[in-house]
């Protein structure tokens, strides 16, 4: 490690004064060791805006030379934080750190940046809004290619497009309201600017509607599709868990739940982030009360988007010798019948008990619509290639998540990635509709408001108002030096 970025930024009492270029001058000030032969000149180091330059890194104090190094200037507002940043590149040891370190210290106003202080301060200056920073965040921690692809776009500033542009014309319709209230003149006039608001705002709320009813695919590309493993005690669902964990291509993180204190297991099934709930890992107690276990799936299922359905062989298949509808049957045991829909697989495990696999495709194909796989997690395994296969297919046609950059699936890309934004958006289109529910001009008042309250809500998507309290949440998930 040669370079090392160590960036230092000043206080933040001292980055408002104007002052703060000349304070930081020591930083740069060049006293040469005659005898040493990296030494380039006697003058004192000026840094060339946005130019990699070779510097002496000099002790402030006992002029003693730290390092040879490089540093470049980034002249204000043309840097990352729009203010100016000097970045030093040193050599990366850890005597050479610690001694710029200490010499930066001694600087007046020179402090370590918190962890997201860069971004932060970026965000302040506003090179970067709300849905931006996020993206930067999705990059960092981006583990498929679906994932880097979405994440670039969002830090390149797509969604900071779209959310600023319909936050414009909710301000726009906004206008128009307010218009009437302030100069309103004759009834017809008043009735028809009204009816161009109303116009406007049923536009604006179908195009929110539609943006939300997106299946959660940009959630589920940056998060990983939400799988719950539910079924009957012993059927072999903590095998299923071991058995994915286990596996060699799968990324297998514990990643603690950002909103919730559950661990999850983070799997790369067939390209696709795929998130499996610990909770469904927990030992079962053989004494476990079957109703506590059941209302543990019941939620599982609900907060997840996909569930697999695990039962055994030979229990779950009624053997005969005549084929479907009256030969070998799925049976679904009647309690967790309630708990599977249109987005329950079906796994049927333990194979190897039955006394021919032939019941098997039989007695899935009576479990149809659902979509359903046969295994044994016992070693040998058996069908396990065909089941993870085919739940990345399944998985692959219900969210389009690996598509070819370019397609025609980039430009219908998700723009809701995260649940803050689906929340500012629902919250939008109630305004909106509060807004269409208004008397017309005898409520023009309280419309007025309706509009305001929308435009505010999709402002918070961008950071544009009145969000302290998720900043703090956000920026703490950077790393220091970010
Ligand atoms: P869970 O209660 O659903 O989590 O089930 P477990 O994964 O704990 O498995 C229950 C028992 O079934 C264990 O003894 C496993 O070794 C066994 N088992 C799991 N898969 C298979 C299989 O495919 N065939 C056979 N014969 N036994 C299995
Ligand atoms: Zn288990």
């Amino acid at each position: 490690a040669l370079h090392v970025w160590q960036r230092m930024v000043r206080s933040t009492r001292e980055a408002h004064t104007n002052q703060g270029k000349d304070e930081r001058k020591p930083k740069r000030t060049h006293k040469p060791n005659r005898e040493c032969a990296l030494a380039r000149n006697d003058e004192t180091f000026r840094p060339e805006a946005w130019k990699l330059q070779r510097c002496h890194v000099v002790d402030p104090q006992t002029s003693e030379l730290l390092d040879d190094a490089l540093a470049v200037f980034f002249r204000a507002p043309r840097s990352f934080t729009t203010e100016d940043v000097l970045e030093l590149h040193v050599h990366g040891g850890r005597a050479v750190i610690s001694a710029v370190l200490a010499a930066l210290a001694r600087i007046p106003g020179c402090r370590p940046a918190a962890p997201g202080e860069f971004t932060r301060r970026a965000f302040e200056g506003g090179r970067l809004d709300l849905t931006q920073v996020e993206g930067l965040l999705d990059l960092v921690d981006a583990e498929t290619v679906s994932q880097r692809r979405a994440a670039l776009c969002v830090a390149g500033g797509d969604a900071r497009t779209e959310f600023y542009a319909l936050r414009e014309e909710i301000v726009g319709c906004l206008a128009l309201v307010e218009a009437l209230i302030d100069f309103g003149e004759g009834e017809d006039i008043e009735e028809g600017v009204f009816e161009e608001a109303r116009r406007r705002a049923q536009r604006l709320r179908d195009r929110i509607q539609s943006i939300l009813a997106d299946n959660r695919r940009g959630e589920i590309m940056r998060a990983g599709i939400r799988l719950a493993i539910f079924g009957p005690p012993n059927v072999g669902k903590s095998s299923l868990l071991n058995f994915l964990a286990q596996r060699e291509a799968a990324i297998v993180t514990h990643v603690p739940g950002t909103t919730r204190d559950v661990l999850e297991l983070s799997l790369d099934i067939g390209g696709l982030p795929v998130m499996v709930a610990d909770t469904a890992g927990l030992r079962e107690t053989a004494d476990e009360v079957e109703k506590i276990g059941i209302e543990r799936a019941r939620k599982a299922v609900q907060a997840a988007d996909a569930s697999l359905l695990v039962l055994a062989c030979p229990d779950a298949v009624t053997s005969t010798t005549t084929p479907p509808p009256s030969g070998p049957r799925l049976e679904i045991p009647v309690e967790l019948a309630p708990l599977v829909n249109q987005h329950t697989f079906i796994l049927l495990n333990k194979t190897d008990l039955l006394p021919t696999s032939a019941l098997v495709p039989a007695a899935l194909a009576t479990a149809l619509p659902q979509q359903g796989w046969a295994v044994s997690l016992a070693s040998p395994h058996a069908g396990t290639d065909e089941f993870l296969a085919g739940l990345a297919t399944a998985l692959q046609d219900r969210y389009h998540l690996l598509e070819d950059a370019g397609s025609a699936a980039e430009a219908r890309a998700p723009l809701i990635t995260h649940a803050r934004h689906r929340s500012h958006l629902e919250s939008a289109l109630g305004f909106l509709d509060a807004f269409l529910e208004t008397r017309g001009v005898e409520d023009i008042v309280l419309g007025a408001e309706e509009l305001r309250y929308a435009a505010q809500a999709v402002g918070k998507i961008s950071g544009l108002v009145d969000v302290e309290d998720v900043l703090d949440v956000i920026f703490r998930q950077f790393c220091i030096g970010k």
